[in-house]
């Protein structure tokens, strides 16, 4: 099976973490510092906090701005769960923002008409969470220009997005927005395994970001009640959490970091060639917005079912049956059961559910060769025929 996604693990890799393995510390030690450097050096924001995934880098978000009980977090459909589960996580309520048809991100003239109308009812979100879908970035300069109209935060949820660049900038510089989150899991861009990381520019909501990843303790005497007990003292001044990474993680993201632009690049080249060989094909091939330079995690196609006799599950399940890993990125998130209890309903966000009726992930992967992605679009054409 060529799966969608692969990460790929080089002896320079191994060594690395080997020598974190043999060395004082496996946690808490130079590394985490160090990758943590190397994020902040390439996205261009002032600080950059790892955590043990973005699942846990949103949370800590969302805390330092302040999200609570009684607040509207505000992010896409097309997204996976966790863009949307730190909102709750706070004791706050989501809403979601339906996407723009070409790049299948949070549309901003959408996010506009919803702003009027919360604005009249006096339900205003606290946050809203682009997400920039398969790597492409949101329409980050409409979206900012909101946030200083209607006073709301922006959290970019960049998962996919490491190694891409909006107007030329690196995704993670903050400069739209008050925190950028980046994912590290294998099948995204670069890996420490399980990671994350908040970027910001900001060192009031760096620091509360720290607090929150490690129980809310400090050893800062600036931010303790009190002058320190002795040099042993610390105080827990919030309630935060264990969302650390480690080590031996660390090392493994440092060292892969060596190869993001190299790799985001093959990545290119493998999607322009994509673009290429289904020109003839009945389905849309991804959009890019000419703002964007995609760190194109993912490769989306959307079956033009019109002109198909089969249906996509049909499609779906006779591409697997040739051995081709494909995905489905996503199911919308208001359609999970959970938030469906919430109220949400089937064809509240009818751009984000017909993206969905459609939609196929190719796979696509640094080191996918021409012949894997040859096999992909022979089986996609033998199913399609
Ligand atoms: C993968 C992903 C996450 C969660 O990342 P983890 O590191 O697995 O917690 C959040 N948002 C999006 C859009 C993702 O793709």
């Amino acid at each position: 099976m060529i799966p969608y996604g692969r990460q790929e693990i080089t002896q320079a890799d191994i060594d690395a973490v080997a020598e974190v393995l043999r060395s004082d510390f496996l946690t808490q030690g130079p590394m985490v510092p160090r990758f943590e450097e190397a994020l902040s050096e390439h996205s261009g924001a002032k600080y950059a906090l790892a955590a043990n995934s973005a699942t846990s880098a949103l949370h800590i978000a969302c805390l330092a701005v302040g999200l609570g009980p009684g607040d509207w977090l505000w992010t896409s459909p097309l997204t996976f769960v966790a863009s949307a589960n730190c909102a709750l996580y706070c004791g706050a309520k989501v809403d979601f923002v339906d996407v723009d048809p070409r790049t299948y991100n949070l549309s901003p003239a959408e996010l506009e008409r919803k702003l009027v109308d919360a604005e009249r009812e006096g339900v205003l979100p606290k946050v809203v969470v682009p997400v920039h879908l398969s790597g492409q970035p949101c329409e980050m300069a409409k979206i900012y220009e909101l946030s200083r109209r209607y006073g709301f935060k922006i959290i970019e949820d960049a998962s996919h997005a490491i190694g891409g660049r909006y107007r030329d900038e690196p995704i993670g510089n903050c400069r739209y927005s008050d925190i950028t989150v980046f994912s590290f899991h294998p099948v995204k861009i670069v890996t420490t395994a399980e990671g994350g990381a908040a970027l910001t520019n900001d060192k009031e909501l760096a620091d509360r970001m720290a607090l929150y990843r490690s129980h809310g303790i400090t050893r800062n005497a600036a931010e303790m009640t009190h002058e320190p007990d002795g040099p042993w003292y610390y105080q827990q001044v919030a309630l935060g959490y264990n969302y650390r990474l480690t080590d031996i993680q660390a090392v493994l993201g440092l060292s892969q970091m060596e190869r993001l632009n190299e790799y985001v690049a093959r990545r290119h080249v493998l999607a322009r060639r994509y673009d290429e060989l289904l020109a003839s094909l009945p389905v849309v091939r991804p959009w890019q917005h000419p703002d964007s330079y995609s760190g194109l995690h993912l490769y989306v196609i959307r079956l033009a079912l019109a002109q198909i006799s089969k249906s996509r599950l049909e499609v779906f399940e006779g591409l697997r049956a040739r051995g081709i890993g494909v995905n489905l990125h996503y199911i919308p998130v208001h359609t999970q059961p959970h938030y469906l209890q919430m109220g949400f309903r089937k064809g509240d966000f009818s751009e984000s559910e017909k993206y969905y009726e459609e939609a196929i992930t190719l796979p696509l992967f640094p080191t996918m060769s021409e012949a894997q992605q040859d096999e992909v679009v022979s089986a996609l054409m033998a199913e399609l025929a």
